[in-house]
């Protein structure tokens, strides 16, 4: 079977044309840093306003209906997108895209208008506001609160780790409105507005840096039409959050940097001028990183392939997110091995490899064990969806499954 995806001749034009494009309009010194720690102001700037450029061209969403600020293309150009922006080092979109297929299945015409579009033509940007102190694993745990206030709603209460870089223009997520309604029926989901009085942002400094932080919320007007869906219907609208962030949308990976630049470690000379690759332990090491990041492409493709083909799907989504989060620590153990204290040095170290590629690696595979569900949440999906566990579960409704126009 050949897994090769071969593009026909207009399809190679199209990333020709992208690639043309990107190598003219970004400057060496805008590109993605191998640490996103070292992401300046400069970036920030900079990178805001070519975000809404690359949206007027339809190639920084490009799959989402141009109607609502998407690009109205098709798988194909997105994978080739993604492809080319990965080469060119272009830093994503600050906006936690989450967001997009939640507001494509839940919003009325008026939110997907008036709300979806500019954060889809990258004029705002959105985060991710999900988790509270006492409500990581066990979502339903929620507390903080919405009351209603006329038309508005009046939010009080604390989130923690959201994602993202700068200052956000809305926080989305789940919130409860009816404290003495049954699990699953007392939350609305809502778009704050930022800033806003009474809304504090506080970063936090975890092991890849400050992009997530805590979200203070102290009678926080939302106006009514903020609100996502029916005001009790808010877990079931942050299932089709979570059902993409679980992997249920599936990507076409453009390349493993982090496997590129091991096995060229390995193709390199070591100290007594051999070729690392000859010796027996390192090879080992070498193909089961090799062999496990394949693996994970596979089942992303296959993902992919599936949402785009409108097919039902059920484990899937969880059985590629919860073989990244293992395999990526497991390659980074196996990067340390073969390449030593050198793994540990950092972007400023003259003899870090890859300019601390591999040291950034060994950070993110641990902290990316945990957003969106951890190894063990991945799990009990899993189970519910194959008929193993106390409750049986179906997959979210989202746009591939409820038939809305863009995927
Ligand atoms: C880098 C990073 C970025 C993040 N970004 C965001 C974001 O943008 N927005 C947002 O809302 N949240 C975000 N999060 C929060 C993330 O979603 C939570 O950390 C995650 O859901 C786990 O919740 P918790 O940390 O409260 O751990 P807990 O839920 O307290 O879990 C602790 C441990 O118990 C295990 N556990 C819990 N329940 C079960 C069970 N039923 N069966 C087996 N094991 C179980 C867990 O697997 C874990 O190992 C982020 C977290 C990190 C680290």
């Amino acid at each position: 079977m050949d897994f090769k995806y071969h593009y026909t001749p207009e399809q190679e034009a199209f990333r020709q044309e992208v690639r043309t494009w990107l190598e003219e309009n970004i400057p060496g010194n805008m590109r993605a840093p191998v640490d996103r720690l070292d992401l300046t102001e400069e970036h920030y700037t900079f990178w805001r306003q070519m975000h809404q450029v690359l949206a007027s061209k339809g190639w920084l969403y490009p799959t989402y209906p141009k109607e609502y600020g998407g690009g109205g293309l098709s798988g194909e150009h997105e994978t080739i997108i993604n492809e080319e922006f990965e080469r060119a080092r272009v830093v994503p979109d600050f906006t936690n895209t989450y967001v997009f297929p939640t507001m494509l299945v839940w919003g009325t015409e008026e939110q997907k208008r008036n709300l979806l579009a500019p954060i889809l033509r990258a004029e705002k940007v959105a985060f991710q506001n999900f988790t509270e102190p006492n409500a990581g694993s066990d979502l339903a745990s929620l507390q903080s609160r919405a009351v209603r206030d006329g038309d508005d709603w009046i939010i009080s209460g604390q989130k923690t780790f959201i994602s993202g870089h700068g200052d956000p223009d809305f926080l989305f997520g789940p919130i409860v409105t009816d404290p003495d309604a049954p699990r699953h029926r007392n939350l609305g989901y809502f778009l704050i507005p930022c800033p806003a009085p009474g809304l504090e942002l506080k970063r936090l400094n975890l092991l890849t840096g400050n992009d997530q932080s805590f979200i203070f919320m102290d009678n926080v007007r939302v106006p009514g039409d903020h609100l996502i869906g029916g005001d009790r219907e808010g877990w079931q609208v942050s299932q089709t959050t979570l059902e993409i962030e679980h992997g249920g949308r599936g990507i076409v990976m453009p390349r493993d940097e982090a496997l590129d630049n091991l096995l060229m470690y390995v193709r390199g000379t070591g100290s007594n001028g051999d070729s690392l690759g000859e010796d027996p332990v390192v090879q080992q090491d070498a193909m089961g990183a090799y062999i496990e990041s394949r693996i994970h492409d596979l089942l992303s493709r296959r993902n992919y392939w599936m949402y785009q083909a409108r097919q039902e799907m059920t484990y899937h989504g969880s059985q590629s997110a919860l073989y990244r989060k293992e395999f990526r620590i497991r390659n980074a153990d196996k990067a340390r091995n073969i390449m030593g204290m050198y793994s540990l040095l950092g972007v400023n170290e003259p003899r870090a490899p890859f300019g601390g590629q591999p040291e950034v690696y060994q950070r993110s595979s641990l902290t990316g064990a945990h957003p969106g569900g951890t190894i063990e949440i991945q799990k009990v999906i899993m189970a519910r969806r194959l008929g193993i566990s106390r409750t049986r579960e179906r997959a979210a409704a989202t746009p591939s499954t409820s038939g809305v126009s863009g995927v």
